[in-house]
C-alpha cells in the first residue's frame, strides 16, 4: 500500500514529477501537479520525491 501526498500549496508547477514518474502518476492541472494515475501502480522508486524542487511530494509505504 503506497500513500502519495502532494502539497498543492508548495507545488511550483515545474512539471518535473510529470516527466519523471515511470508510471505516469502525475499530470498538470491549472499550473499545479495533481495525482491522476493509479497510485497502486507506483513502484516506489521515489524519483518524484527527490526530483521535486519544492519538496511538495511525499511517498510513504
Ligand atoms: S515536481 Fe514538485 S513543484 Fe514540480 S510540478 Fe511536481 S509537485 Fe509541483
Ligand atoms: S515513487 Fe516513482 S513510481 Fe511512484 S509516483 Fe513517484 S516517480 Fe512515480
Amino acid at each position: 500500500m503506497v500513500n502519495i501526498t502532494l502539497d498543492a500549496d508548495k507545488c511550483e508547477g515545474c512539471g518535473t514529477c510529470v516527466d519523471s514518474c515511470p508510471v505516469s502518476i502525475y499530470s498538470m492541472d491549472g499550473g499545479k501537479a495533481k495525482i491522476a494515475g493509479d497510485v497502486n501502480e507506483c513502484v516506489v522508486c521515489r524519483t518524484c520525491e527527490s526530483a521535486c524542487p519544492a519538496q511538495a511530494i511525499t511517498v510513504a509505504e
